[in-house]
This record gives C-alpha cells, sequence and structure tokens, in this order.
C-alpha cells in the first residue's frame, strides 16, 4: 500500500529516540513537512544530520509556557500530529510516590491535550481537517506488575483519544491511537531487559515475539494517512494478539 503525505505537515513529539524519531523519519521519507519535538538537542542535532528537512523544536512538553510559546507556529499550521513523547516508571503500587505520579500524567495525559489543543484549533480555523495519532500501550487494557501509574496515564489516554474522536471529528479531525506490546527501545529495556520477564511477557504473546518499532510506525502512518479515512476513535492493538487473550 502506498501511503504519500506530500504537501502535509506533520509534529511528532518525543521526536529524538525510539518510536517517535523513526516515526518523523518514515514521515520525511513519505512526503511530509516534518516539526520534531523533543527535549534532548543533542538527539535533534542527529536528527537533522539523518534528514535535513526536519525542522527541530527543543522544549519540555511538561512545561505548559513553553510548550505554548515553542508549538506557536507550527502547531498552527499542522495537518498530522503523532502524540508519541511519555514517561515510565516503575514502582509496585505500595509505594507509588506523588512525584513520579505527577511527572508521568504530566507528560503522558496533560501535555497529550495542550500539544492536541493547539494544533487542533489550527485545524479547526483552517478548516483543512486533519489526523491525530496518540501513541498509547498495551498497558491502557492490561494491567502489568509494577506499573501503576504508567497503566493509569495510558487508560487515560485511550479515554482522552476517544472524546478528542468525539468533539472533533465534527471538523473531520480524526483521532486515534495505536496501543503497543514491548518494542525494546530505551524505555522498552527500561522495563524488559531482564530474560526472566521478557520470557514471561513475549509467552503471553500469541505471535510469540515483542513488536520491533517498524510495526508500530506502520500503523502509525496508516491511521494518519487517508487509507483510513473512516476510522476515528479507535484504540488499535499492535501487540501480537495479547490484549485478546
Ligand atoms: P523512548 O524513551 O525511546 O523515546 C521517548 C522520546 O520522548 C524521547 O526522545 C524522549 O526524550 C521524549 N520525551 C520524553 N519526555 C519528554 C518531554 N517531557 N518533553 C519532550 N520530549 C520528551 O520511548 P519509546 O520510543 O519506547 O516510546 C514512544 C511511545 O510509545 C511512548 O508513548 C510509550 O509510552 C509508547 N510505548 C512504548 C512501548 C515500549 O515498550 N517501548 C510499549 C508501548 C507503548 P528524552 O530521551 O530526551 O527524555
Amino acid at each position: 500500500m502506498e501511503i504519500s503525505f506530500a504537501g502535509k505537515r506533520a509534529i511528532v513529539t518525543g521526536a529524538g529516540k525510539g518510536i517517535g524519531r523513526a516515526t518523523a523519519l518514515a514521515l520525511a521519507r513519505c512526503g511530509a513537512e516534518v516539526v520534531a519535538v523533543t527535549r534532548t538537542r543533542a538527539d535533534l542535532d542527529s536528527l537533522l544530520l539523518e534528514c535535513p528537512s526536519i525542522r527541530p523544536v527543543c522544549v519540555n512538553l511538561g512545561d505548559w509556557g513553553a510548550t505554548e510559546e515553542a508549538l506557536r507556529e507550527a502547531g498552527g499550521n499542522a495537518d498530522l500530529l503523532v502524540n508519541n513523547a511519555a514517561y515510565a516508571t516503575l514502582q509496585p503500587f505500595l509505594e507509588v510516590t506523588p512525584d513520579q505520579f505527577d511527572m508521568s500524567f504530566n507528560i503522558n495525559v496533560k501535555a497529550v491535550l495542550h500539544v492536541s489543543q493547539i494544533v487542533a484549533r489550527g485545524m479547526k480555523a483552517r478548516g483543512t481537517g486533519g489526523s491525530i495519532v496518540n501513541i498509547s500501550s498495551q498497558a491502557s487494557q492490561c494491567a502489568l506488575q509494577d506499573h501503576t501509574v504508567y497503566c493509569a496515564t495510558k487508560g487515560a489516554l485511550d479515554m482522552l483519544t476517544k472524546v478528542m474522536a468525539l468533539e472533533l471529528g465534527p471538523y473531520q479531525i480524526r483521532v486515534n491511537s495505536v496501543n503497543p506490546t514491548v518494542v525494546m527501545t530505551k524505555m522498552g529495556r527500561l522495563a524488559w531487559s531482564d530474560p526472566g520477564k521478557a520470557k514471561t511477557m513475549t509467552s503471553r504473546i500469541p505471535l510469540g515475539r515483542f513488536a520491533e518499532v517498524e510495526d508500530v510506525v506502520n500503523s502509525i502512518l496508516f491511521l494518519l494517512s487517508d487509507k483510513s479515512s473512516m476510522t476515528n476513535g479507535v484504540t488499535l492493538p499492535v501487540d501480537g494478539g495479547f490484549l485478546a487473550c
């Protein structure tokens, strides 16, 4: 299936590493003008070496005011948005601390709401419609040991996706999420590097493996594209069947 984003402007958050970085590069390869948002300057520098057409925005999405300022221009002109940046922390339920709770909800939920507001206001004003993809997780729908706060943020994100789909649909702005299983990025390695833990997880995935970054990117591109033009408000598992069992 050929997908072209020629003439489209896309914003990808958390584009410095992992799934976000690969998504930004894939969108650029498909012809989109890409704005890459992340907070580590060195990651943006290396991304630009790889793909000089990408426009870098360096900001901590946890800072509401700085985000507003940083996305003022790009946010008003985007056709596509990928809310990918997230923070993961591992704490057993009885040891969850308020700082980790606040940090997680601030990035994984509040920043998604905020960036989406900025972008969707622009889409509505221009009357051009658009497509937004939120990067959720299998953890939104299945309890994972020591993932109390992360699971809670992704559960909240799934509902945010659905309400955004409801309220933005009339402006022809579609909002969907992808919900991957484990991907061995920096974040994936944090929780699943231990071979014993990894084996326990893969044994619960019917396809018997973790997802590759490209598996997730392909689903993101589909949901961003017109190939999914009647798909709105879905949470699409990219999990080898984990959530089906
Ligand atoms: P990575 O940790 O590899 O990359 C996350 C990116 O987001 C980094 O570039 C990071 O920058 C950036 N980022 C984080 N916080 C902020 C912030 N406050 N402001 C700006 N940028 C920020 O993560 P993944 O690629 O693995 O994850 C991408 C998405 O996929 C996330 O939403 C995650 O929850 C989801 N996901 C991941 C899974 C996995 O197993 N990896 C499984 C299911 C879902 P920096 O490094 O500088 O902090």
